[in-house]
């Protein structure tokens, strides 16, 4: 057992499970927020080449991943008993595919291994009742906006199985060319609804090999969606979970100093679902940099600002402070 699991256990006789793993939470953010992520702190795993959708903007079909092997279960789990030897540290991993969802064996027993998870997923399953993990719930605007990406009949599938207001839910919204108007009602239709914790908005980024150039909005109508954002989050508080900071630093005359230099390419780690490194990032080597819509580059620029992380950190810990006072 390590020292952590040892001071980790102490602790928890102490002050009760809940309670220590959110010391444990808030150290872990400071010390690597703060100090810097180490190389693989962060990043994803495709866990699988299968979808049971096929969205017109998706960038996993650029690939040639459907005739390969994905590697078992238990491939995984020796691949990360041999990373751990390595020293890998961890941290934080988003299960993505395909749809992640189809192999939840996998997921289930490999998100032991990292202290944070997330699965990124496109609502078209039961979530499962995993309460520590943040999932991600791919819904592309107003209900006939996301159909016309993502196909007839998709968004109640979602209704039914996103609405789980005993899970942390977000719904995260790629913005293409076609649903760019829709952002505005999306946010209020769910924001009133209830039942999932908030929204995260990506833009689009061109893959070469893709035959749909024309769902990148151009810069144009990526600032102008920008602003309406920043205004629903004036609206909207955190329900919008994109700090003000890391939207303008999307915008066109700053965005590419960012991506040039794409903090996500040089720390976070990426597996494809034959277990092999991807490079430069889950988007794989075809994509657009110069044009990334992916949120991950700026949010990490962001928190590579010391004085935004320490504030960031601060509103983090009121937040938790304040639940745990008022529930
Ligand atoms: S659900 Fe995700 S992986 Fe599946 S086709 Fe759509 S964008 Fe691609
Ligand atoms: S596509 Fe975006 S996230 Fe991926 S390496 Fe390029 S800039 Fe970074």
């Amino acid at each position: 057992m390590s020292i952590r699991d040892n001071l980790f256990q102490f602790s928890s006789q102490i002050l009760g499970k809940e309670r220590t793993k959110f010391l444990f939470k808030a150290y872990d953010l400071a010390s690597f927020d703060l100090f810097g992520k180490p190389e693989g702190a962060i990043g994803a795993i495709d866990v699988t080449n299968r979808c049971n959708l096929r969205c017109r903007h998706c960038y996993f079909f650029a690939h040639d991943y459907e005739a390969e092997r994905e590697l078992s279960d238990e491939e995984w789990l020796l691949k990360f008993e041999e990373l751990k030897k390595q020293g890998f540290p961890f941290y934080q991993c988003s299960w993505i595919g395909g749809e992640p969802l189809l192999r939840k064996s996998l997921i289930e027993k490999g998100m032991g291994y990292f202290k944070s998870n997330m699965v990124t997923t496109n609502g078209m399953m039961e979530l499962p009742d995993w309460k520590d993990v943040n999932f991600y719930v791919s819904v592309d605007g107003p209900r006939e906006l996301h159909e016309g990406l993502r196909g007839k009949g998709t968004y109640d599938k979602i209704l039914a199985n996103a609405v789980r207001p005993d899970l942390r839910v977000l719904l995260s919204m790629v913005i293409t060319r076609e649903n760019y108007q829709g952002a505005e009602a999306f946010v209020d239709e769910w924001h009133e609804r209830g039942g999932v914790r908030g929204c995260l908005f990506q833009f689009y980024t061109p893959v070469r090999g893709l035959e749909n150039d024309s769902l990148w909005p151009g810069w144009e109508i990526r600032d102008k969606t920008i602003d309406v954002l920043l205004r629903l989050k004036e609206r909207h508080g955190d329900f919008i979970v994109i700090p003000p900071e890391v939207l303008e630093s999307m915008r066109s005359d700053r965005c590419q100093e960012i991506t040039r230099n794409c903090l996500f390419r040089q720390v976070a780690f990426c597996f494809d679902p034959q277990g092999r490194v991807k490079k430069p990032c889950m988007m794989g080597p075809q994509a657009d940099c110069s044009r990334c819509g992916c949120v991950l580059p700026f949010h990490l620029k962001a928190l590579s600002d010391k004085h935004l992380m320490i504030r960031e950190l601060f509103m983090f810990l009121r937040k938790q402070v304040g639940k745990r006072v008022f529930g």
